[in-house]
C-alpha cells in the first residue's frame, strides 16, 4: 500500500510501561515517551509496586537520561477518602517532575492546577472528550493535551484539531473496551474489581451462558463457534496502515495500549510502530508486510480500525473467535554481549538444539539454532530454565537488551 504523505510534524510514539522491565524495553525499541503510574492512582497499571515512590522517581530519571518523556497516570476516579493520599502524591510529583500527568477527574485536575501549576496535564481518554466544546473546556482550564475518546472518527478528530491548539493523542494499537471508553461496571459487578479504579478483570471476554428466568441454574450455552461465544468482546485496534491519515487529521501522539501485557508484546509492537513512523518521513508511506506479520505474532482477537472510519457494514467489530493465538514465546533477554557471545537471562526453558529468533534490527524473521550453551560457572549445559543465566553465541546485530524468542507451531508447541 502506498500513501502520499504531506509535509508533516512527525508524531510521538507513546508506549506502555507497566513495570520497570517494560519501561526499559519500550525505550530500547524506540519509544519517544512512556506512560506509567503509581498503581494506587492509575488505571490498568501494574500491581508490582515498581512505580511506587522511589521506583517512580527512578523510572522518570531513567527515561529522562535517555531523552524519553514520561507521563504519569493519575486517572482513577477518586473518592473523598483518596484525596489526602493524592495531595501527598502531587507534592511527590512536584519533586519528581514527570513531563506530564494524565488524569480525568475534574477535581483532581484543579488540585494539580492549584498545587502544582508547573506540571503539564493531559486529559485521559476516560474523560471521554468527543467534541469541540469539550476540547475547548479543557483548553480553558489549562490542559496541555487531550487523549481523545476512542469513539471518534477521523473527521471528528480533524474538526477538533481545527478548533483547538491542544496537543491531540490517540490510541493506535491494542485492546479496546466493548463499553464506552472504559465506562464499564461489568468487572465491578461480576468480580468486585472496578475498571474505574484500574482493576478490570476483562470480564467482557469471559464465556457467558443464557438462563431462563423460571429455570435458575439451568445454563443454556450460547455458541458462536466451537470455542464458545464472544458477544461482548471486541477485536483489537490496529492503525498501522493509516498512520498518515491520522497525521493529516492533526494527531500529535500515537499511543500503544498494553501496560498489563508482557515485554514480548511491548518490544514487538514498539519496534514495529517505530519503523513505521520513521518511514513516514521519506515522503511516501508503504506498509511493510513484515510489520503486519510482526503484529500478528501476539495473541490478538483479530484487528479492527474500530471507529476511525465510522461503522463499516462489512466490518465485523466484534471478536468472532477466529484468531487468538501466540505464534512466538519469549525465551529471554540479552543482558550483555562480549564478542559473539551473549549473556542471556532466561524467561522460559531453553534446550540445546532449540531454534530461536532475535528481535534485533536486520535479523527479523531469521531463525538460529542453539548449538551449545554454558552456565554461569562455565559448564556446558543441555537445558536451562526460567531464571537461569546462560551464555551462547549469537549472530552479528544482536544488542544488549534485545529479546530472544521462539517460534511456535499452530498448536502452540515449539517448532
Ligand atoms: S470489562 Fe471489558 S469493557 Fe469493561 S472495562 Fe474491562 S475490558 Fe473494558
Amino acid at each position: 500500500m502506498f500513501l502520499a504523505v504531506q509535509e508533516m510534524k512527525v508524531p510521538e510514539l507513546l508506549a506502555p510501561a507497566g513495570d520497570f522491565e517494560k519501561l526499559r524495553t519500550a525505550i530500547h525499541y524506540g519509544a519517544d515517551a512512556v506512560y506509567l503510574g503509581d498503581p494506587r492512582f492509575s488505571l490498568r497499571g501494574n500491581r508490582t509496586g515498581d512505580f511506587v515512590d522511589a521506583g517512580l522517581r527512578e523510572a522518570v530519571l531513567y527515561a529522562r537520561g535517555r531523552g524519553v518523556r514520561t507521563y504519569v497516570t493519575a486517572n482513577i476516579f477518586p473518592h473523598n477518602r483518596d484525596l489526602p493520599a493524592l495531595e501527598e502524591h502531587i507534592e511527590f510529583l512536584k519533586v519528581v517532575r514527570p513531563d506530564a500527568v494524565i488524569l480525568s477527574d475534574p477535581g483532581l485536575f484543579m488540585m494539580f492546577r492549584k498545587r502544582a501549576p508547573e506540571i503539564a496535564l493531559h486529559v485521559s481518554t476516560q474523560a471521554n472528550v468527543t467534541n469541540v466544546e469539550s476540547a475547548l473546556f479543557w483548553e480553558d482550564l489549562g490542559a496541555e493535551r487531550l487523549v481523545l475518546s476512542r469513539e471518534l472518527s477521523m473527521e471528528e478528530i480533524a474538526e477538533i484539531r481545527l478548533k483547538t491548539s491542544l496537543e491531540l493523542e490517540v490510541f493506535v494499537h491494542g485492546s479496546i473496551c466493548i463499553s464506552y471508553s472504559g465506562r464499564c461496571y461489568i468487572s465491578s459487578f461480576l468480580a468486585s474489581r472496578s475498571a474505574n479504579m484500574g482493576r478490570c478483570t476483562n470480564s467482557c471476554r469471559w464465556s457467558y451462558a443464557l438462563v431462563e428466568e423460571k429455570r435458575p441454574g439451568d445454563f443454556l450455552p450460547v455458541f458462536e463457534d466451537d470455542r464458545g461465544t464472544y458477544i461482548m468482546s471486541s477485536k483489537d485496534l490496529c492503525m498501522i496502515a493509516h498512520l498518515p491519515a491520522l497525521v493529516e487529521a492533526g494527531v500529535d501522539s500515537f499511543k500503544i495500549e498494553g501496560r498489563m501485557k508482557g515485554i514480548n508484546y511491548v518490544a514487538g509492537v514498539v519496534k514495529t510502530y517505530r519503523e513505521a513512523i520513521d518511514s513516514m518521513q521519506g515522503g511516501t508511506y508503504r506498509v511493510n508486510p513484515r510489520w503486519l506479520r510482526e503484529l500478528s505474532m501476539f495473541s490478538n482477537r483479530g484487528y479492527t480500525t474500530a471507529m476511525f472510519f465510522g461503522r463499516h457494514p462489512d466490518e465485523d467489530y466484534n471478536f468472532n473467535g477466529g484468531i487468538y493465538r501466540m505464534s512466538h514465546e519469549l525465551v529471554g533477554i540479552v543482558l550483555g554481549i562480549e564478542g559473539d557471545t551473549a549473556r542471556v537471562g532466561l524467561r522460559n526453558r531453553l534446550d540445546r538444539g532449540d531454534r530461536v529468533e532475535y528481535l534485533s534490527p536486520g535479523l527479523e524473521g531469521a531463525v538460529f539454532e542453539i548449538d551449545s550453551m554454558v552456565d554461569e560457572e562455565g559448564a556446558d549445559v543441555c537445558s536451562a530454565r526460567n531464571g537461569d543465566v546462560v551464555f551462547f553465541s549469537v549472530p552479528d546485530g544482536v544488542r544488549r537488551n534485545d529479546l530472544v524468542r521462539r517460534p511456535l507451531d499452530r498448536g502452540g508447541e515449539r517448532k
